[in-house]
């Protein structure tokens, strides 16, 4: 049994930076005494190890004390997403039994009958002290939704030795130095953001959070504090170097770069740039990362990286067989940062895991030196007449295309074909004539591709359709295209 990560560095890092929110930074001393405070008032209501807690809050120092509070009491805590609909919160509040929700004080209180509190509802008194929880390895410390990219989000029970385990993988990926200071831009909600909260309680290092992504507020924070890491999804990288000229100003050491299909010309603009990116491949099922790319590489930009320390990837054929070097299959994990199982999923549970090891549902090859390379998801294959396509490839050769600045590719079903390919396209000037705009797009395409490879159905739009985590919708992009005019 162990107290919680931040009970210990309030007494062995007390006066070190925990976080920095606006001007004010917190000692772990005095983030530790925000935190009783509001543990006080969990241990009020009865919330104790054992209880289940939901957090519904845009990113803010009170949704870190908050999370911090619920770890203090040994409870579970699960994140729900500020910005979810009605439905989408009652289907996640239908998943487990929650003895409280707190939630953000600005919003409308949600339609619930668990018991609501809202975040500024939760301090005690100043000076408060309230004794920390002892918990063990294998409490469940978090659960957590996918991102929902691919269907309903899925729950995932994570415990205090998965998230200890990923941050240790991570420092020695990254290193670890006493004066780190972690930028999280990221939901707090999602594993990407949420990990940079646990990793430096774990390690006792500091954070410095934004309440979201602004281009013009991670450059001003990059340029005027001392920030050595940060994380960030791909568009955030291209939108940064797309909101500047010439070289980031920052301090930054190493960035993780992940969550999406991320391209090596992107990376490379991005580290000529001044920004160290790493290219990492995670999940939540994972408590985060499972690959990142060393600080101490040289090249592979076109890569995930190698596997973190304890990790083990293996690439499997169809028929279960192990794939050759650099050949592509279904990614399979294990580790020890890995979940055990989703939350009433007993049929996927059963289909994803196997003698402890993991099916991620990607797609991907590793190399003779172990670089993993991700293809693409196993769900965004699409079958054309028997042929299979890779909607990445489309994507990638319309990318490069005048006129498009972004694109998502799709597989429709269709009663011939089975499926076929399809590609939503923002382009980057308003287009007049769409007939004549498709088909400039389709003889690129062939020009590029097999026949079979090129969009058959194209629907223009201002925007792709986004989850919450920031990744392509790929279900809302199908609707879209489904019901365009067929030009
Ligand atoms: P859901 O599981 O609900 O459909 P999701 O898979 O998007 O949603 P997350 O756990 O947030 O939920 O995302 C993990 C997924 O993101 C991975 O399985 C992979 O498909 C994708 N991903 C992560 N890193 C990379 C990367 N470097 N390159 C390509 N894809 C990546
Ligand atoms: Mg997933």
């Amino acid at each position: 049994m162990m107290t919680p990560w931040l009970a210990q560095r309030a007494v062995d890092r007390k006066d070190a930076p925990a976080l920095s929110v606006g001007d004010r930074t917190y000692t772990y001393a005095e983030l530790a005494a925000e935190v009783q405070r509001r543990a006080a008032g969990l241990a009020a209501m009865g919330i104790e190890r054992g209880a289940t807690v939901g957090l519904r809050a845009q990113n803010s120092l009170d949704w870190v004390l908050g999370a911090h509070a619920v770890f203090w009491r040994g409870a579970t805590l699960v994140p729900l997403h500020p910005r979810a609909t009605d439905a989408e919160l009652d289907f996640q509040l239908s998943q487990l039994d929650f003895d409280l929700l707190l939630v953000d004080p600005n919003d409308a209180a949600p339609d619930t009958t668990v018991r609501t509190v809202p975040l500024d509802e939760l301090r005690g008194p100043e000076d408060t002290v309230c004794r920390a929880a002892r918990v063990a390895m294998d409490d469940v410390m978090t659960v957590l939704f996918t991102s929902g990219t691919t269907g309903k989000p899925k729950a995932v029970p994570l415990t205090v030795q998965n998230h200890l385990s990923s941050a240790s993988a991570s420092a020695l990926r990254l290193g670890l130095c006493e004066n780190d200071n972690w930028l999280c831009c990221l939901p707090l909600c999602h594993t990407g953001g949420l990990a940079i909260v646990l990793r430096s309680a774990i390690y006792g290092t500091s954070f410095e959070l934004l309440d979201g992504f602004s281009t013009d507020d991670v450059l001003a924070v990059l340029a005027e504090r001392p920030v050595t890491l940060a994380s960030f999804v791909p568009t955030m990288v291209y939108r940064l170097l797309e909101a500047c000229e010439g070289a980031v100003e920052s301090k930054l050491r190493a960035v993780l770069v992940g969550g999406g299909p991320i391209e090596a010309r992107l990376l490379g603009e991005a580290r000529r740039r001044g920004i160290p990116a790493l290219p990492t491949y995670g999940m939540t099922e994972a408590s985060s990362q499972l690959a990142t790319l060393s600080p101490h590489a040289d090249g592979h930009l076109d890569t995930a990286g190698t596997a973190l320390e304890g990790v083990e990837l293996r690439i499997e054929r169809e028929d279960g067989t192990l794939c050759d070097a650099d050949e592509a299959g279904a990614i399979w994990a294990r580790g020890p940062m890995i979940m055990d199982g989703y939350l009433n999923r007993p049929d996927e549970n059963t289909a994803r895991f196997r003698d402890g090891w993991f099916r991620t549902g990607d797609i991907g090859r590793i190399d003779r030196n172990g670089f993993l390379r991700i293809e693409h998801r196993l769900t965004d294959l699409i079958v054309t007449g028997g042929e299979n396509v890779d909607p990445g490839e489309v994507e990638a050769v319309l990318r490069a295309a005048s006129g498009v600045r972004d694109v998502a590719v799709v597989g429709l079903d269709d009663p011939e074909w089975g499926e076929v390919v399809a590609a939503a396209v923002v382009p980057s000037e308003p287009v007049d004539e769409p007939a004549a705009f498709f088909e400039e797009l389709g003889e690129h395409c062939k020009s590029e591709l097999a026949g079979f490879k090129t969009p058959q159905r194209w629907v223009i739009c201002s925007e792709l359709p986004q989850t919450h985590s920031g990744k392509i919708h790929r279900e809302q992009t199908r609707q879209l295209l489904r019901d365009a005019p067929v030009e």
